[in-house]
This record gives C-alpha cells, structure tokens and sequence, in this order.
C-alpha cells in the first residue's frame, strides 16, 4: 500500500514539475559543472575592475574558468548628473532639484549633451543603466573574461531584497553546480555589497553552496570609508600574482571606464562616478580580503 502511494507521488510530481514553470526547467540546464569554475556576484557595473579585478586576474592566472554575474547597473550615480550638467526629474540625491547645474571635475566645465553631441543627447536614468553594463561587459573582456562568460541578472530598482537576491544564486547554483562563488564580505559598508554577501554566508551554512568565498571588502570601504572608533577590517592586501597582469587593469580603466566619446555614447560612467577609487587601484593594486 505504501509501494502504491509512493508511485502515486512520483507520478503526480512528475505531472507537476514540469508544467509549474518552464523557464526554471531550462534553467536547470548546467552550463558548466567543473570545480575549477569561480562565479564572482557583481552588485554593480565597476566592482569587477575595482574590488574583484586584482582576484580575478589571479583565478584566471591560476587557470580557473572565471563568470560573472552582474545584479545591478548602479543606475542611482551622481554620474548621469555629472555627464548631463545638471540634474532633472529622475535625479535621486535630495541634494539637486531638476535643472540644477551640476559641475563635472574631470572635464573641469559643466556638460552640455546637445553642444556636445552625445549620441544619446540628454541621458535618462535608463539609457544611463544600459551604457553602464556597456561598460561592465568591455572592461571585463579587458581583463581577458570572455563574452559568453558574463551574465547580468539585473533587479529592479527597490528589487535589491533577500530573497531576489538568493533567488539568482539558486539559478546560478543550478548552472554551475561545483563552482566556488566569490562576492564581497557580509561586514562592506555598502549595503548591496553586505547583503549578497551576507546571503551567501547563510546559503552555505544551510548546505546550499558548496565553497563560497566572502571575504573581499570593497575599495570604497577599505579606502575611502572612515571607520569611526572601530579599526578597519582586520584581513590582508592581496596583490597581483603576476605584476604583468596590471596593465588589463590599466586597459579597463583607460579604455572603458575613462573612455570619453560621447559622439558614440561613449560617457566614461565609471570615471565620472568615483574618480578617486580608479586611481587608488591604479596607484596602489591590490584588493583587501578580511579575515573572517
Ligand atoms: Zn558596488
Ligand atoms: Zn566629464
């Protein structure tokens, strides 16, 4: 009788299963089931070249297969103001109102898309989404990442939770059954960074993902982040195996995130946002893993 009732679930799962949703089924599909596959989890357009560009040169040193997905294009920085020379009604700083003028210190003048010829002429907030994972996808190829081998699983605005958040590392735990995942430490200052972290920590210790990695600290928190009455994160500056891969850092940033024309939608996005971060890793390459 039991005999009969357990084929009876098996059947009925069988029934069931693939009529609840046929996307997740093809997602079932492993893209690629060696263990010597690093996943690193991007939150935004620019963290692959400045947090993870010194560890993942490295993997790929080591030999390992390296893909990337990208969570969010970082829609929300002053850099669409910057590059338009004044805010407007999508400006999300309570700092401008629309129209105000905002100066471009790079370019030392304030933009004028039309004087200027941008392709695009004044930038939306989703013309500038789609020009940043432009961005993300030719630094990475910079950095000697294949096409096929970065993903964008791009959230919503206001979409950056738990639980959308895990719901992509489950898909890609499925495409890349055995890969190590890599993304910043749970203890990063920026919020996206800690809480996909911060997942990952806790899909591990529920047997979800078989080795993750979750100690890298972002530039901005390891650099550019007072850290008040605490001391920094205790870890260690991890340096490039092989000095000959800098100059793929140097390509990322000159010929991506600096690159400047606007005649061809080309608007240096990365540079125009943090400045300051590119040059920190060019005049100091390394990136700080924390110790826990
Ligand atoms: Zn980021
Ligand atoms: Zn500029």
């Amino acid at each position: 009788m039991r005999k009969v009732a357990s084929m009876l679930l098996l059947v009925g799962l069988l029934l069931v299963l693939p009529a609840q949703s046929p996307s997740s089924a093809a997602m079932l599909n492993v893209i690629d089931s060696s263990s010597n596959v690093a996943v690193y989890l991007v939150p935004h357009a620019d963290d692959e070249v400045l947090s993870f560009g010194v560890p993942i040169l490295n993997d790929l040193r080591a030999g390992k297969k390296v893909y990337m997905v990208l969570f969010s294009p970082g829609e929300d920085s002053i850099a669409r103001e910057v590059i338009n020379g004044k805010a407007d009604e999508e400006t999300v700083s309570s700092a401008y109102k629309p129209g105000d003028p905002v100066r471009c210190a790079w370019h030392a003048r304030y933009h004028d898309p039309v004087a200027e010829g941008y392709l695009h002429g004044h930038v939306t907030k989703e013309e500038f989404g789609q020009a940043r994972i432009d961005e993300f996808y030719l630094a990475s190829q910079e950095m000697g990442v294949p096409r096929a081998n970065l993903k964008t699983s791009i959230l919503p605005n206001g979409q950056f939770t738990y639980d959308s958040v895990k719901s992509i590392i489950l898909t890609y735990d499925r495409l890349f059954p055995n890969a190590q995942f890599k993304t910043f430490s749970s203890v990063d200052l920026h919020v996206d960074h800690a809480l996909i972290g911060k997942v990952l920590d806790d899909m591990y210790a529920e047997g979800r993902i078989n080795k993750p990695q979750t100690n890298i600290v972002s530039i901005a928190t390891d650099r550019f982040h007072s850290h008040g009455d605490e001391t920094e994160v205790p870890g260690y500056k991890l340096y490039l195996t092989d000095s000959a891969d800098k100059v793929k850092l140097q390509n990322a940033v000159n010929h991506v995130y600096k690159g400047w024309d606007p005649h061809n939608g080309v608007y240096g996005l990365g540079y125009h946002s943090v400045p300051a971060q590119f040059d920190a890793l060019l005049a100091d390459t390394y990136t700080k893993i924390a110790a826990y």
